[in-house]
């Protein structure tokens, strides 16, 4: 495996990208909503660098897929907080082919929020199929497959500190 982003430079990255999102709602409450499982590391990192009104609730986007091909989305939104009324962020890990993050916006938005943003720790170059751009973004990447800080390989590998590539010989030895 080879490191892509060491944990200083997430840090530093992530620090970043709240300085953006505090400026752009000024002293405006927000609500993050934080897509599981993927975002669960940048949540907690980036929610202690806002020092802001801030609510934090989380829904599961979860696709059918077994490494690194997708299959069908699904959204479970039951442990979500109310959204009505409220500015909303959805944070999520990577913004690769785009879909999850258009079918979570499109979700959120049928339950009347004043506004919707989105906020990615990631993108990754030459991938996206949507007609999309998410708001923030706290890294460019190359088109590898990535772990590490959230990022899992078949639920492996979330806890890393780094990003890292997964390489072939890795994604060989799937245990
Ligand atoms: P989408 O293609 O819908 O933009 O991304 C869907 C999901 O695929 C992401 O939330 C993430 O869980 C997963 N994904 C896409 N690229 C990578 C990657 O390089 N590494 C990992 N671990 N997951 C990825
Ligand atoms: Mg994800």
């Amino acid at each position: 495996m080879k490191t892509l982003l060491s944990e200083e430079e997430l840090e530093a990255g992530v620090a970043r990208m709240a300085s953006e999102i505090a400026a752009s709602y000024r002293e405006r409450p927000l609500t993050i909503v934080g897509v599981l499982t993927g975002s669960i590391v940048l949540l907690a990192d980036l929610i202690r660098q806002l020092d802001m009104s801030l609510r934090v609730g989380v829904l599961q986007a979860s696709s059918y897929r077994s490494g690194t091909t997708r299959g069908e989305l699904t959204i479970n939104s039951e442990m979500m907080l109310d959204v009505a009324g409220r500015d909303i962020l959805v944070v999520d890990d990577i913004f690769d082919t785009g879909h999850t993050l258009v079918e979570v916006v499109a979700k959120l938005n049928e339950l009347a929020p004043t506004s919707v943003k989105t906020a990615v720790l990631l993108r990754k170059h030459g991938r996206q199929e949507v007609d999309f751009r998410p708001d923030f973004v706290a890294f460019d990447i190359p088109d590898e497959f990535v772990v590490g800080y959230g990022l899992d390989y078949a639920d492996q590998y979330r806890h890393l500190r780094d990003l890292v590539v997964l390489e072939p010989d890795d994604l060989a030895s799937d245990k």
